[in-house]
């Protein structure tokens, strides 16, 4: 595994949006486990204790699988593995214009990481970086841990903040005392809405892509080759287990540089030919 030798944002945008992350996931944090789960459970009671836990996992988690999205190097390494020779081996790879170099099947350029990625995605503004063959699992178990713990999340507040009286409330911001707490729990169940319609519209728009095996920049089912190699194509050996830890080894069936393609759709090529 290499790392990026410049692993920071780019853009002020790309900035905003990873200091947002960095500083609304803790700020939520504190306020479920310190405020809101102990005015639901009797502390040290089992839903107290596996809320806690639970909390604990989810934000350690989301933000590990977000720093390793921004460490980790996925881009095109000639010196790893250089043009095939032989001008049939080299018919699946391209010329990227501004490497000024060939580069392999489904890796194309980014202009903001200035370099070929590895079966690239896209470009994620919230790591400053690539998805590709290398950070694909992590950008999965990030958007998929994210989803859950803002729908978990918000459900629970929403059942915390059904005994709030809003008419009192209203009259407390207009005539005092200022109702500090509930203005805090407001907003912070406003920012988790907002985590939970961006994390699930971004679930529901990459699943189909990692059980059908493609990346965005593919056209058509060429490298579809069932959903369990799908799968392990962006999890890995050891396939849901990544989403446990994302320091668990996880060894992808290819290098990046060659894939397994559908015999179904040679077949179709080949016909298509004839
Ligand atoms: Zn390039
Ligand atoms: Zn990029």
């Amino acid at each position: 595994m290499k790392f990026r030798s410049k692993p920071y944002p780019k853009t002020w945008f790309e900035i905003l949006l990873s200091l947002i992350i960095l500083i609304l996931l803790p700020v939520t944090f504190v306020f479920d486990v310190f405020f809101m789960v102990p005015a639901l459970h009797e502390p040290y009671s089992f839903w107290y204790c596996f809320n806690v836990v639970l909390a604990v996992f989810l934000n350690f988690s989301i933000a590990a699988n977000m720093l390793a999205g921004m460490l980790i190097d996925t881009s095109v390494d000639e010196q790893c593995r250089p043009p095939p020779e032989g001008d049939a081996a080299r018919l699946e790879w391209r010329h990227c214009a501004i490497c000024d170099r060939l580069a392999p099947p489904r890796s194309w350029h980014c202009k903001l990481c200035g370099v070929c990625i590895l079966r690239r995605d896209h470009h994620c503004n919230i790591v400053g970086s690539c998805v590709g063959h290398h950070t694909m699992r992590y950008f999965v178990c990030f958007v998929a841990q994210f989803a859950f713990g803002s729908i978990y999340s918000t459900i629970y507040q929403l059942y915390f903040m059904l005994g709030y009286n809003y008419t009192l409330l209203v009259t407390q911001l207009v005539c005092g005392p200022f109702p500090l707490f509930e203005l805090v729990t407001i907003n912070v169940f406003s920012w988790k809405l907002l985590a939970v319609y961006t994390t699930c519209s971004a679930f529901c728009y990459y699943l189909p892509h990692v059980l059908h095996g493609t990346v965005r920049f593919d056209s058509g089912p060429k490298y579809d080759c069932g959903l369990a190699y799908n799968l392990r194509c962006v999890l890995g050996e050891r396939m849901f287990l990544v989403l446990l830890s994302p320091f668990i080894v996880s060894e992808l069936p290819t290098d990046g540089y060659s894939f397994q393609i559908n015999p179904n759709h040679i077949t179709a090529k080949s016909v298509m030919a004839v």
